[in-house]
């Protein structure tokens, strides 16, 4: 068996839908299952919707709702559904607008509720799904998640599947995939033990199906997006950015931290534990390779997969005599950031000092003056962070060229990281030659034939 999941763009319309059920129908002897997330922008339209709720109140939801209602009535009747909306399609769309309308009167939204209005979205979509494989014979069936052994915590909005579902997921999964049902799951939603909706968090379906896939022992899990697999850099800076053919576990992880376009590292564990492989393609180019992603790579593999930055950072450095030869000075600096619930990203240090890299937006008056009890601190802001995603084996070949393209270009490094994680080299910038940086790098790892060792 395969799972296949498709993102909100992959179906946010008739066309896509068609485009998707395609897709599917090409591989139906692999024996899918399907995991979709809300059509198009669903869920940003519901949340939306909650949000005028409950700051102008009732007027305002009507407004909302139609938007909400049109994606997927204009859908069904694109497909050629309408003659008959299915009582289910029907009941979900007045629930939501009681919903709505409830949200407006008490003016109040908890994250219980919140993962109820969000839920909408994905049971509209594995519905409408469902019933167009029906009418092009395929024998699709929509799965409400807790249906099919989807059972987390009570951390609503941002809930953990529990261990059991390992057994509950493969026990539902099985007796349908041999029946010849085509499972079309939600995304993204569950229940928990006492029966109430929750969300595994956004962009949550893709754990639904990397968990689906890793359970049931899938051969592999391909997560259908609107680009062409993972790039070597975003395409909106870099025109000559390219997909990336292979990509390891660990290196999708550390560019998903990067806020580059890929699984979220929470959505690559339960194949990383597996050894299952994910594939990311492009629905709306199912002909390009797309990107696997998986334990190993192959040795031929060239040494640099792609580069990833992160723009507006603040550095921070901290400096103290105190440090010499002393245990505990660095406990004493990471404590106060804990404390004051500072998100730390890059670290460097050497004996007299400590240098770190935070996210601009973090108020850093306080925690300035508690370390100034022990230390120097001087805050630059208005710095990037440029990270190559590399094999670090070859780093003396990467750091060489790298370094080169600095000096080219002027460009001062301030700090540099080599990451734990054994496959990123990371350099600290000034923001404004981050993006002349990157390019300049992009030349050299991946426009000239130069590129492998
Ligand atoms: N529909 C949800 C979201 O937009 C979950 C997903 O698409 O993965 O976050
Ligand atoms: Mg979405």
């Amino acid at each position: 068996m395969i799972v296949m999941k498709f993102g909100g763009s992959s179906v946010a319309n008739a066309e896509r839908i068609r485009a998707m059920a395609d897709i599917v129908k090409s591989q139906l002897n692999r024996k899918p299952v399907l995991v979709l997330s809300a059509m198009g922008d669903t869920t940003d339209h519901l949340l939306d919707a909650a949000e005028k709720a409950l700051k102008t109140g009732p007027h305002t939801v009507e407004q909302s709702l139609e938007i909400i209602t049109d994606i997927h009535l204009c859908a069904l009747k694109a497909l050629g559904l309408s003659n008959s909306v299915p009582e289910d399609i029907k009941s979900l769309l007045s629930d939501l607008a009681s919903l709505l309308a409830g949200i407006s009167l008490i003016r109040e939204l908890t994250g219980k509720t919140r993962d109820f209005l969000v839920s909408f979205g994905e049971r509209l979509s594995v519905r409408i799904a469902a019933m167009y494989f029906k009418s092009i014979g395929i024998n699709g069936q929509a799965c409400d998640a807790w249906d099919i052994g989807f059972i987390t915590d009570s951390n609503f909005t941002g809930a953990e599947l529990l261990d059991e579902c390992r057994l509950t997921v493969p026990a539902k999964i099985e007796p349908l995939l041999q029946a010849g049902i085509l499972p079309v799951v939600t995304g993204f939603i569950a229940k928990n033990q006492a029966g109430d909706i929750t969300t595994l968090g956004r962009g949550g379906s893709d754990l639904t199906a990397t968990f689906i896939a890793s359970a049931c022992g899938a051969e592999e899990v391909q997560v259908w997006k609107d680009v062409d697999g993972i790039m070597s850099y975003d395409p909106r800076i870099v025109k000559s950015a390219k997909p990336i053919s292979h990509v390891t576990y660990e290196e999708a992880s550390e560019l998903a931290y990067f806020g580059a376009q890929v699984l979220h590292p929470r959505a690559m564990l339960p194949c990383c534990k597996t050894g299952t492989p994910v594939i990311v393609k492009n629905s709306y180019n199912p002909a390009a390779p797309g990107t696997i992603i998986s334990a190993a790579l192959d040795s031929s593999a060239a040494p640099v997969r792609a580069l990833t930055s992160r723009r507006n950072v603040t550095l921070v450095d901290i400096v103290s005599a105190r440090m010499l030869g002393a245990s505990g000075f660095l406990g004493e600096v990471f404590s106060a950031f804990a404390r004051h619930k500072i998100s730390v990203d890059m670290v460097a240090t050497s004996e007299v000092s400590v240098s770190v890299t935070l996210d601009s937006s973090n108020e850093l008056s306080l925690i300035k003056k508690e370390l100034s009890q022990i230390a120097s601190i001087d805050i630059k802001t208005k710095k990037a962070i440029v990270s190559i995603i590399c094999n670090i084996e070859k780093s003396s070949w990467i750091l060489e060229r790298a370094f080169a393209v600095c000096a080219k270009l002027g460009v001062q490094v301030q700090m540099i990281s080599q990451g734990a994680s054994k496959v990123n080299i990371s350099f600290v910038v000034n923001d404004t030659q981050a993006k002349d940086l990157v390019c300049g790098l992009h030349k050299e790892f991946f426009e000239h034939a130069n590129t492998t060792l």
